[in-house]
């Protein structure tokens, strides 16, 4: 079976494997990760290699805090402007899909100033604006964007560095939730960079955020302790108990990630060869589209339509009895949606290629 799930999304069989073998006892303690005290020797062992590997993997300058927390890439939306808009300024946003929107519209909810500094609804979320549409407010704090829309399967094909109308540099915030890892990058671009993990960095319940030391401190006074980067990043992510369990598993991806697959420039040869076949499949084809300009398609969610909608139902059960699962469109516009996450081998594409090509030959 092949898993398309756009998140929680499929695992590496090889740590759920490890993970299997190291459930009830780990590596001869007697107890398993999820028993251990998060302050244990042995679990504070497991919480820095996990740190290690993936500063590694990403190549994380040391002015850059690495935190492992709760409360979904959603709680960031609301901890952004808590953390960076404490000391005045605005939030500036590109909106390039639903994700995008709910980041600015929790900003707005919690009262801080807020602006669009571009946005990609007057073509229908299908390409990104360019940076030279963009427009930035004089008194912008940092510039937010979603490198991958997960929904509509529209990606940024560049970096959007961005000044004030000062001449100052604006820092850049960026969720990637679903793009994280797929292939290198200059972390060092960024102020902010944070990940729900359940898609490309293990299971859900972890959010990984990587905060430039220069943007901690300027949070407003009054929140929360465990929504303030810098106490977070004092108490190495440990303010109160961190999700443990998902800590270890996240450490075992990374490890497949350098051990199995050769690191990121590996993954991302292997992420770009799935893209290409899977477009190159709905391209040549009458029967399926992807409305995406070529240049943002996204290479981890690829949505496609059929050109008889009617056949959707029966073309997800025989794809779900070929062992070809949870190809369904997000509910919001369905149709299909293949996620080729990391952990999707290069064999699930060409099976979901050779499926479609039956299908359309019987049915299209
Ligand atoms: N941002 C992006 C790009 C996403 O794909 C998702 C979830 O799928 C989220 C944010 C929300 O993540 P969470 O469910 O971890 O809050």
């Amino acid at each position: 079976h092949y898993n398309f799930c756009a998140g929680p999304a499929a695992l590496p069989v090889a740590v759920l494997e490890r993970a299997r073998n190291e459930l009830v006892d780990y590596q001869g303690r007697g107890l398993s990760v999820m028993e251990m005290s998060h302050r244990s020797d042995e679990f504070v062992a497991i919480a820095e290699q996990a740190e290690a590997d993936f500063r590694a993997l990403l190549n994380v300058p040391e002015h850059y805090r690495v935190l492992f927390l709760q409360g979904g890439a959603s709680m960031q939306f609301a901890m952004l402007p808590m953390n960076l808009l404490g000391q005045g300024g605005s939030g500036n946003f590109i909106q390039t899909g639903i994700w995008g929107k709910k980041a600015l519209s929790e900003a707005r909810r919690l009262g801080y100033a807020c602006h669009v500094a571009g946005s990609s609804e007057p073509n229908g979320h299908t390409a990104v604006p360019g940076l030279d549409t963009l427009d930035i407010s004089r008194d912008a704090a940092y510039l937010h964007y979603t490198s991958n829309e997960t929904i509509g399967g529209l990606e940024f094909d560049y970096v959007p560095h961005v000044s004030r109308p000062d001449g100052k540099q604006v820092p850049l915030v960026c969720d990637m939730s679903s793009n994280i890892l797929s292939k290198p990058m200059r972390v060092e671009d960024f102020g902010v960079i944070y990940a729900g993990a359940q898609k490309n960095i293990g299971p859900a319940g972890l959010t990984l955020v990587m905060v430039r030391d220069d943007l901690l401190g300027r949070a407003q006074s009054d929140i929360p302790s465990l929504f303030d980067y810098q106490q977070l990043a004092e108490a190495g992510s440990m303010v109160n108990t961190p999700p443990t369990y998902a800590w270890y598993l996240a450490g075992l991806v990374f490890q497949w990630l350098r051990d199995d697959i050769g690191g990121l420039e590996a993954m991302d040869a292997i992420n770009q060869r799935k893209a290409d076949k899977l477009y190159g499949a709905i391209d040549r084809s009458d029967f399926y589209s992807n409305p995406i300009a070529k240049a943002n398609r996204s290479r981890m969610n690829v949505p496609f339509v059929l050109a008889d909608a009617a056949l959707d139902k029966v073309f997800l059960e025989e794809a779900d009895q070929a062992g070809l699962l949870n190809l369904k469109g997000h509910r919001s516009v369905g149709g299909m949606r293949a996620s080729l996450y990391n952990a999707v081998p290069e064999e699930a594409v060409d099976a979901l290629v050779a499926f479609m090509a039956d299908f359309e030959q019987r049915r299209g």
